[in-house]
């Protein structure tokens, strides 16, 4: 085997991702399954299009709905999963959502549904994960969506629920990193810039002009441009990271 193959190869390797039937999480299934992982994707509306997609290019993988901030459909799931699969070796704990409104408007009920998805989520999904593998000695990678909003403040729209919960996601990350390292288990969090999904689809036009003289590449970014750093964290090619956030913004957070 070439030795960049080698390095990066998910061969034999369960991945789980979050959100993964559209968006990021879909192209990011599509990446870990050409690496070799057979891929679950886990979200509340299912999957079944990234399934189709990933089972088409000749690899394993299959859907499954659960909320993420339900820890009954978490474990529920885990189950299904260790029964289909016997294990699960990655993470991508990639589901989340984001509200634009200023705080003087937002309701609590918004920014309590923000941070319930984007950071308890993460902890539920993590926290399930991570007792799987301590329980069958499994050295794996868990890798938490987080954002360029959990180090810098975006303008001109406010979105204090999104920005705290993905600072909380950083932090959490270092944490449970501490936590595990003695296990083998690697945790860290990747930090995309503005990426061209349908989440940032339905962001009004005069916002997104607002953006481009902000960004130093002057667009946004394309999920495909994560795929290499998640493989990256995925992969033996990471195995002294932990604890780091990478952050794939095309410059944003530099100036
Ligand atoms: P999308 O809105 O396209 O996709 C979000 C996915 O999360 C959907 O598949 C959705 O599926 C799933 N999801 C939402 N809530 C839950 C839940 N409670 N339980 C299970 N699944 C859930 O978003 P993106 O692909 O743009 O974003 C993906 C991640 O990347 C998010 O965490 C986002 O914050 C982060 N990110 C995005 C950036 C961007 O510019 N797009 C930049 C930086 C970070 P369903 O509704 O069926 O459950």
């Amino acid at each position: 085997m070439m030795y960049l193959e080698e390095i990066f190869s998910l061969r034999n390797r369960t991945a789980i991702v979050t959100g993964g039937g559209r968006g990021i999480g879909q192209v990011i299934a599509l990446g870990l399954a050409r690496a070799g992982a057979e891929v679950i994707i886990v979200s509340r509306s299912g999957g079944q299009e990234t399934v189709d997609l990933i089972l088409k290019e000749g690899g394993k993988a299959y859907e499954l709905c659960a909320d993420v901030t339900n820890e009954k459909e978490v474990d529920k799931t885990l189950k299904t999963i260790i029964e289909r699969s016997g294990k699960v070796d990655i993470l991508f704990n990639n589901a989340g959502i984001c509200i634009h409104k200023d705080t003087l408007n937002a309701t609590i009920e918004e920014w309590r549904n923000v941070i319930d998805i984007n950071l308890t989520g993460e902890y539920i999904m993590a926290r399930a994960i991570g007792r799987h593998m301590i329980e069958a000695g499994i050295k794996g990678s868990i890798i938490n969506m987080a954002s360029m909003s959990g180090s810098i403040v975006n303008i001109p729209q406010w979105q204090a629920s999104y920005n705290a919960s993905k600072a909380g996601v950083i932090h959490l990350t270092k944490s449970l990193a501490a936590e595990w390292v003695e296990h083998g288990i690697r945790v860290n969090s990747l930090s995309p810039g503005y990426i061209a999904t349908p989440m940032s689809a339905d962001v009004p036009e005069d916002l997104k002009a607002a953006w481009t003289p902000l960004m130093p590449m002057h667009r946004m970014g394309t999920p495909e441009e994560l795929i290499p750093a998640v493989l990256y964290l995925a992969s033996p090619a990471a195995g002294y990271t932990t604890g780091a956030d990478i952050i794939v913004d095309g410059g944003y957070t530099c100036i």
